[in-house]
């Protein structure tokens, strides 16, 4: 089963082709990428120090057939010998993800194959299945720029969420602050380098949420304690030295990972109670997951617990088109695919999709 994936829901314009062999009626992994274009857009949006959906829309609908031809000539193929097309159709920015269903509706209905809209967040979710096969049930922790959940993977659309961010994702957070102090665009990976000489120790930040049960975070009062702090001390010396930004960043970094791995363990129990047989697995998925900080004490919370986690490589971690052609492939070989009228959703929750795929952009 040969699937060509689009993905263009945020600043990335992505398009794959992934193989997965076929075992009765499910697609069984791992994949086989055969191609994986990511064409990024971040220079366009750097200097806003952030995605502007304009910009990006236009950009993807520039590139996106030239992203497809390339994925297709990467993998020495031809749409003779692909089996259906897959886009993400949500959730995410609005022009750029009717950018890539478009393409995507064009592509397949030019060839006569089936098309299929995919859940941006299944994509992300299903990740670990195309890279290392793993067997259902699955605990899934996805911190990206704009998500933070936790999730029992049960099936294929079965999705328990377990708790996740009531506001921001912490992606966000480090965006934020990093533009906040002067750092680059995007924040994360700036953040992680400069905290790298910096003493944690030197700013008390707090950990919102984290005395209250549940697994749900909360990161908006942490951005906004990291941002005043980082005030009061350019406020006394007319500016932040180096160092300052070092401890300021080393501080937010360990205190998003100290809450990121105290709620992953709680839902690590939830999840051990909910599934006394499965074997116990956390995979790790979304850019955030990049931070070595955050991996780190979250592997040592997994260990902890008795758990084995895996992250996919950093590639499959942030926005690819492999990943949502994987999806689609999951889904088709159920015999599923979606109507010519299916739209673009900005909003679409993980564990909505449960409900048949077809029309749900109505
Ligand atoms: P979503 O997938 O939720 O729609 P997105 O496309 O912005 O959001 P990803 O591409 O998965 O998310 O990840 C990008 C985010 O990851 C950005 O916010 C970026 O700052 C963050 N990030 C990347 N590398 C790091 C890092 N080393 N440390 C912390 N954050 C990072
Ligand atoms: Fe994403």
């Amino acid at each position: 089963l040969t699937v060509l994936g689009i993905e263009s829901s945020c600043d990335d314009t992505a398009a794959a082709v992934v193989r997965a062999a076929l075992r009765g009626e499910a697609a069984e992994g791992p994949g086989e990428i055969l191609s994986s274009v990511v064409w990024g857009q971040s220079a366009l949006h750097a200097p806003f120090g952030g995605v502007v959906p304009e910009i990006a829309a236009r950009a993807h609908a520039e590139r996106l057939d030239l992203c497809v031809e390339a994925a297709l000539s990467d993998a020495q193929l031809t749409l003779d010998d692909i089996d259906a097309v897959a886009a993400t159709a949500g959730p995410g920015l609005i022009g750029g993800v009717l950018s890539g269903v478009m393409t995507a509706k064009g592509v397949a209905f030019a060839a006569g194959l089936p098309f299929l809209g995919v859940n941006h967040l299944e994509g992300h979710a299903l990740t670990p299945r195309l890279t290392d096969g793993l067997a259902w049930p699955y605990l899934l922790l996805l911190v990206s720029g704009g998500h933070c959940q936790l999730v029992s993977v049960d099936g294929l659309g079965e999705y328990r969420r377990l708790g996740g961010s009531i506001d921001d994702a912490p992606g966000e957070a480090f965006d934020k602050l990093a533009r906040h102090i002067g750092l680059g665009f995007p924040g994360g990976p700036e953040v992680e380098r400069t905290a790298a000489s910096g003493d944690a120790r030197r700013f008390a930040l707090p950990r919102p949420l984290l005395d209250r049960p549940g697994c749900d975070m909360s990161f908006s009062g942490l951005k906004t304690a990291a941002r005043r702090a980082a005030d009061a001390v350019a406020e006394g010396r007319g500016g932040l030295t180096a160092q300052d930004r070092a401890d300021l960043c080393a501080a937010f970094q360990a205190a998003v990972a100290e809450t990121l791995a105290e709620k992953t363990a709680r839902a690590m129990a939830r999840f051990r109670e909910d599934h006394p047989d499965a074997a116990p697995v956390i995979a790790v998925a979304g850019g955030v997951a990049a931070n070595g900080a955050i991996r780190r004490s979250l592997e040592a919370a997994a260990a902890a617990q008795g758990f084995t986690m895996t992250a996919p490589p950093l590639k499959l971690c942030t926005d690819n088109a492999a990943m949502i052609a994987w999806a689609g492939a999951e889904r088709f070989a159920r015999g599923e695919s979606s109507g010519w009228d299916l739209g673009a959703r900005p909003r679409w929750p993980l564990d909505e999709t449960a409900a048949p795929l077809v029309g749900a952009g109505r």
